[in-house]
C-alpha cells in the first residue's frame, strides 16, 4: 500500500514526467539511428566481402583463360593456400582439376551447382552469411569464346558472423552507456526546469497561509522567471491590501470611538438628573451633533464599500453641467459668506451636457467646496471655473487655503486619510469625502486630480466626458 502511494507520488512529479518523456523520445531516436547504422554497416561489409571474393575468382579465371596450363593452375592454387579463401578449379566436365584445400561434401554440392551454371549467370552461388559456412562464387574460364572450366571460390562466413556479433555488442554497449548518461542528464535538466516551479508552489502555499513577505527568486527573463515575477508582484499587492485593511479597521475603530465617547459621556450627564437647563441644552446639542456625525460616517462607509464592490447604483440622465454647478454654488454661498470667503464663478463659454447622476455629482462638488470653505481662512477666496474641450468638461475648484504638502498630496484621496489627524474633531471630517468623490467621478468615466502648494492654496480638477 505504502509502495503504491510512493509510486503514485513519484509518477505525479513533473520532473519525472518530463524526464520520462524526453527519455522515450531519445530512446526512439537512438534505436532508429542504431538500426540504420547497423544495416548500413552490414550491407557495406557484406558487399565488400562478396565483391572481393568475386573479383579474386575473376582474376584467377582471367589468368587461366590466357594460360590454361598445369603451371598456371599450380600458381593459382599456391596463391590461395595461405589466404582465408579456398579455390577449386574445375574442367569443362565439372571435374576437380585442383583445389587449395581438401573439399568437404557440402562444398561438392556447390561445385556441382557451379559446373551447371551457364555463361552470363550470376557469379555468387551462396550469399547467406548467417546460416551457411561459406560464401561461394564461380568464374568461368573462357578460351575462344567457349567455357573450358570454372574457378570456384569459397570464403568462410564465420569471420563475418564474428564481426557482426562484435558490431552488435558495440552498438548495444554504446546504446546502454548513452542511455544511462543521457537519462542522468535529462533528469538533472528536468529537475533544473522544475525546481523553480516547486519553489513557486511552496511560495504560493506560504502566501495562502498569510506569510505575505514570502518572495521567490527571479532568475533570468524566461516564462518561468516571469511567473516568479508575477507571484512576487501578487504577494506585494496582497501585503499592501492586507496592511491597508488593517490600517482601515484601526482608523474606523478610532473614528467610531470619538463620537461614541461623547454620546456616552453626555448621556451619563443627563442620567444623573442634576443638570441645569443650560447643561441639558448643551448635552442634547452635542448628542445630536455626534449622532449626526456617526450617521454620516456609517453612511459614507456603506457607500464606499458598495462602490468598491461595484454594486452602487447610479441614475444616469442627461444633465446640464452648468445647472449642477450653479445649484451647488447657491447651496454653499451663504456658508462662504458667513466665513467671509469670496466665491468667484467663471461660467463656460458654451453649454455643456453630460450623462450623469445629479445627486452624486452634487455630492462631489459639495464635498470639495466644503473642504475649501473649511480649510480656507476668513478673507480668502474660492474660484470655481467651468470650461472644457469638444469631448470633455473640466470643473476647477481652487482655494487660497493652507495647501497640502507634496508628501501628503498623493494620499488625500485614500479612504480615512486626513492631513492632520487631530483636525477631524474640529472639522468633523473622517477622511472619506475625497475617496467617495473620486469613486463617483470614476463611475462617470471621468477623473479627479489635485494640485496644491503649501501657503498658496489647493486646486481640484474634475474632468467628465461630454455627452455625444
Ligand atoms: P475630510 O472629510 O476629513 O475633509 P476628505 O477626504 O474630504 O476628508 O479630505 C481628506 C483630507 O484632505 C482632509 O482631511 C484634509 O486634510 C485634506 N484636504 C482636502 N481638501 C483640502 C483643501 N481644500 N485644503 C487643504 N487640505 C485639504
Amino acid at each position: 500500500m505504502k509502495i503504491t502511494a510512493i509510486l503514485q507520488r513519484f509518477r505525479e512529479r513533473v520532473a519525472v514526467k518530463l524526464g520520462l518523456l524526453l527519455l522515450s523520445v531519445f530512446l526512439l531516436i537512438i534505436f532508429s539511428v542504431g538500426n540504420i547504422l547497423y544495416s548500413l554497416f552490414l550491407n557495406f561489409y557484406l558487399s565488400h566481402v562478396t565483391e572481393e571474393l568475386v573479383q579474386r575468382g575473376h582474376s584467377h579465371a582471367s589468368v587461366l583463360s590466357d594460360h590454361f596450363f598445369p603451371v598456371t593452375i599450380e600458381h593459382v592454387i599456391r596463391m590461395e593456400k595461405g589466404s582465408r579463401f579456398m579455390v577449386v578449379i574445375l574442367n569443362k566436365e565439372g571435374n576437380v582439376i585442383a583445389s587449395s584445400a581438401s573439399i568437404s561434401p557440402l562444398q561438392r554440392d556447390y561445385l556441382k551447382e557451379a559446373s551447371g551454371k551457364k555463361e552470363g549467370q550470376e557469379n555468387t552461388i551462396e550469399k547467406d552469411w548467417d546460416t551457411t559456412p561459406f560464401l561461394v562464387s564461380h568464374s568461368p574460364i573462357m578460351q575462344n569464346g567457349k567455357t573450358t572450366g570454372e574457378v570456384v571460390m569459397f570464403s568462410p562466413t564465420e569471420p563475418i558472423r564474428q564481426a557482426v556479433r562484435l558490431l552488435q555488442w558495440m552498438l548495444m554497449i554504446t546504446g546502454i552507456v548513452t542511455v544511462l548518461v543521457v537519462s542522468g542528464l535529462l533528469f538533472i535538466i528536468s529537475r533544473m526546469v522544475v525546481r523553480p516551479l516547486i519553489e513557486m508552489k511552496q511560495a504560493t502555499s506560504e502566501i495562502a497561509q498569510g506569510r505575505y513577505s514570502t518572495r521567490v527568486p527571479v532568475l533570468g527573463n524566461d516564462e518561468v522567471a516571469q511567473l516568479a515575477h508575477s507571484i512576487n508582484h501578487m504577494s506585494n499587492e496582497i501585503q499592501f491590501y492586507q496592511n491597508q485593511r488593517n490600517e482601515f479597521l484601526a482608523d474606523i475603530g478610532h473614528e467610531l470611538r470619538t463620537p461614541i465617547t461623547y454620546l456616552k459621556g453626555y448621556s451619563e450627564v443627563l442620567l444623573r438628573n442634576d443638570y441645569t437647563p443650560d447643561e441639558l441644552t448643551q448635552s442634547l446639542t452635542i448628542i445630536y451633533e455626534q449622532s449626526n456625525r456617526l450617521q454620516r460616517l456609517v453612511q459614507d462607509l456603506f457607500d464606499l464599500a458598495r462602490m468598491e464592490q461595484g454594486n452602487f447604483s447610479f441614475c444616469f440622465v442627461p444633465l446640464s453641467l452648468e445647472d449642477v454647478v450653479t445649484d451647488v454654488l447657491s447651496l454653499v454661498e451663504s456658508s462662504m459668506d458667513e466665513k467671509k470667503i469670496s466665491l468667484e464663478y467663471e461660467p463656460p463659454a458654451m453649454p455643456m451636457s453630460i450623462e450623469g447622476d445629479k445627486q452624486r455629482l452634487e455630492q462631489v462638488l459639495l464635498n470639495i467646496l466644503e473642504n475649501a470653505r473649511r480649510y480656507t481662512p476668513s478673507g480668502g477666496k474660492v474660484y470655481v471655473r467651468l470650461n472644457g474641450t469638444k469631448t470633455s468638461a473640466e470643473i476647477q475648484i481652487e482655494d487660497t487655503g493652507p495647501g497640502i504638502s507634496s508628501e501628503e498630496l498623493p494620499f488625500i484621496m485614500e479612504r480615512l486619510y486626513r492631513v492632520e489627524k487631530s483636525r477631524s474633531q474640529e472639522t468633523g471630517g473622517a477622511g472619506l469625502g475625497l475617496a467617495i468623490s473620486k469613486k463617483i467621478v470614476e463611475a462617470h468615466h471621468g477623473s479627479l486630480h489635485v494640485e496644491s502648494e503649501v501657503g498658496v492654496g489647493t486646486k481640484f480638477t474634475i474632468q467628465l466626458p461630454l455627452k455625444k
